[in-house]
């Protein structure tokens, strides 16, 4: 496995490239099983597969966890090699923003509703370095999770209004065993908080059957999936929302093949987020 820091030096290794079926899975380190599922699928279907390890600054608010977000390359690094990932990339933040720095890619509205609403440039910062990541790799396909559906959704946006003729795959949630989804930021949640957090995963799997069982009035839904999350003292409710799977609408009745079921959450200083989808992103 190669690790480039550098954007001319992975220039230099993707002319070798050339004629290879090329996947790639941006990730900001500190790996779990949700982003090991991610590379197995693109080991799976591709010739080349290129990992990038990036914390990227432009998509973290003046008041978010950049500075503690967890890093732990040397780990990351054996995980890849294990894996089989042929190439990395992990630039440093001067490398991919020069100190002059001024274009963004904004996704009009898609960016603005659900998490873009306490997050108001998340998803440009998104956006941008996931351009930038494609422009330096230039892969064929791409992979990312279920788990930032509403990302998936701005990504895929991207592709299509820009051209940029990327396969983009949708990989489903992992979880743990308690029913949370992996997150790197689990690891800030303490034995109480980790406790609390489970309302996540449990209040959307009561949404799910009450929509198997047949309910189909979005508002009744989220009434539900308030209230159980309400039970939970630590837990402190972003949003719960029901939405159209493409333009992320208000829905006020589910559509059984395009409907995105999402929820935020705060516990303690943790901002968690979880989802489940009718339909294919
Ligand atoms: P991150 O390192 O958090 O930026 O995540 C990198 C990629 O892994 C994104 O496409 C995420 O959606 C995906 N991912 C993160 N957690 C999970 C999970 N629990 N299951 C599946 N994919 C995930």
């Amino acid at each position: 496995m190669k690790i480039e820091k550098k954007i001319a030096g992975f220039r230099e290794r993707r002319k070798s490239l050339a004629g290879k079926r090329v996947g790639f899975v941006p990730t900001m380190g500190y790996l779990h099983d949700g982003h090991l599922s991610l590379i197995d699928r693109s080991i799976a279907e591709n010739d080349m597969t290129v990992v990038s390890v990036f914390v990227n600054p432009t998509q973290f608010g003046p008041n978010e966890d950049l500075d503690r977000y967890p890093r732990d390359f040397q780990r990351d690094r054996e995980l890849l090699e294990n894996r089989g990932v042929d190439l990395v990339f992990s630039p440093d933040s001067q490398e991919m923003y020069g100190p002059d720095y001024r274009t963004y890619v904004q996704v009009e509205e898609l960016g603005k509703v659900l998490c873009g609403k306490s997050r108001p440039t998340h998803f440009r910062g998104v956006a941008t370095v996931v351009l930038k990541l494609f422009n330096i790799i230039r892969p064929d396909g791409a992979y990312f999770g279920q788990k930032d559906a509403q990302q998936a959704v701005i990504v895929k946006r991207m592709c299509r209004d820009l051209n940029l003729g990327i396969d983009i795959r949708v990989c489903p949630i992992v979880r743990d065993s308690d029913g949370l989804a992996l997150s790197s930021r689990n690891r800030y949640l303490d034995k109480k908080e980790r406790e609390a957090a489970r309302a996540l995963p449990g209040s959307l799997k009561k949404a799910r059957s009450l929509i198997e069982s047949g309910w189909t009035d979005c508002a009744r839904i989220i009434a539900e999936v308030t209230g159980e999350l309400a039970k939970t003292s630590l837990v402190e409710i972003g949003y719960v929302a029901i939405v159209d799977l493409e333009n992320l609408k208000p829905l006020k009745e589910i559509d059984p093949n395009h409907t995105l079921v999402a929820a935020a959450i705060r516990v303690g200083s943790t901002r968690l987020i979880d989802n489940f989808v009718l339909g294919e992103i």
